[in-house]
């Protein structure tokens, strides 16, 4: 898949052959600057890039200043219908605005805020969903519903280009993994532009989770996709712990910390689903590129754990432990996870974790 014309946001690049971009979007109400502030933090800490706030009236245009003096990433501004807040977010220094030029106003006051993005240095995200399509295209949705919002999205496309803008990113969303994956497919062949991947209204930690791993995991496994953000209901920070697994499964990112765990059998003598949940907890504080393997029983155990950097084979209430390739100690089930933490701290010089 050939790159595509990559887009500086706030000094994060964009597309052009740059490491995919996570991005998520706070649900604080944006003129509570504290909270909006303190999220937006969180998000930047779980690996989020550039954060998106919303921007629905006066009130949250009046605190976008206040927020970019201190976040730590750049922000990008989510605004509808009304485009004079998509000016003044731009004049507060958002490094981008999210719009659907369909409806933001006129032609006329769609110019304004390209203007105020050439003007600052801003990139415009043309956002179309399936459900704020163009009254022509509702009909062609109806069959044809990858293909309505492809034509949406290069309509507007072709709008801000005849306005002379091309920093432009461009995302096509459903609330329907295939649409978007067909979408998004389409969108790919016919616009130069970087392209922002999401599932619309993914839905509940574990629904949400899975629908936007299959869409853009096939998308990006593709080549297609240099910004992705996953929608769940919920804390946002959940988003952005999903969507940097997702590059890092496809090994878009950095692996980080990696648990491999048996799935349990009638052979199991230990309670390993604790054991894994908090070898992971504690290893995704440690923030370090290792592979741990925690594994039930004989037979799969130890092969795996030595395999692994480091590793727990279960045996009957009790389990060994195994660093770098070797077994090491064998410990009671009650203490075989600091036993594990001991020898990582031991040997990778990180400090004991709890
Ligand atoms: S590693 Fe052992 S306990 Fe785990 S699934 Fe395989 S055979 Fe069963």
């Amino acid at each position: 898949m050939a790159s595509r014309l990559q887009v500086n946001v706030g000094g994060v690049p964009v597309g052009g052959g740059a490491a995919v971009v996570v991005q998520s979007m706070t649900n604080t109400r944006t003129d509570d600057v504290e909270a909006t502030l303190s999220q937006i933090r969180a998000l930047a800490t779980a690996g989020a890039a550039l954060v998106r706030v919303a921007v629905p009236d006066r009130a949250a245009a009046g605190a976008v200043a206040a927020l970019v003096a201190e976040s730590p990433v750049p922000l990008i501004a989510d605004v509808h219908f009304d485009h004079s807040l998509a000016v003044a977010a731009i004049g507060a220094g958002a490094a981008g605005v999210r719009i659907n030029p369909g409806n933001i106003g006129s032609e006329r006051e769609v110019r304004e805020v390209v203007d105020a993005a050439r003007e600052l240095g801003a990139v415009i995200r043309v956002g179309v969903n399936s459900g704020s399509l163009q009254r022509d295209l509702r009909v062609r949705e109806e069959t044809d519903p990858a293909g309505a919002l492809v034509e949406s999205a290069v309509r507007y496309c072709t709008l801000l280009e005849g306005m002379g803008f091309t920093d432009i990113k461009v995302s096509a969303k459903s609330s329907s993994p295939l649409v978007t994956i067909a979408a998004n497919r389409l969108l790919a062949d016919r616009i130069p532009y970087a392209l922002h991947l999401g599932v619309t209204e993914a839905g509940t930690r574990w629904a949400g989770s899975i629908r936007s791993a299959v869409a853009l995991g096939v998308l990006l496994a593709e080549g297609i996709g240099d910004t992705i953000r996953v929608s769940l209901t919920g804390d946002p920070v959940e988003e952005v712990r999903v969507a940097l697994e997702i590059l890092r499964t496809l090994d878009l990112a950095p692996r980080g910390a990696r648990v491999i765990a048996c799935p349990t059998c009638g052979r199991t003598r230990i309670d390993l689903e604790p054991l894994a949940l908090e070898v992971e907890r504690r290893l995704e504080e440690l923030g370090l590129d290792l592979e741990v393997a925690v594994m039930g029983c004989v037979v799969n155990g130890p092969g795996e754990a030595r395999k692994a950097d480091f590793g727990i084979a279960g045996g009957d209430g009790e389990g060994v432990v195994f660093a770098q390739g070797r077994p090491v100690r064998k410990v009671a089930q009650a203490g075989l996870v600091d036993a594990l933490f001991a020898e990582i701290a031991s040997r990778k010089g990180t400090p004991p974790s709890r």
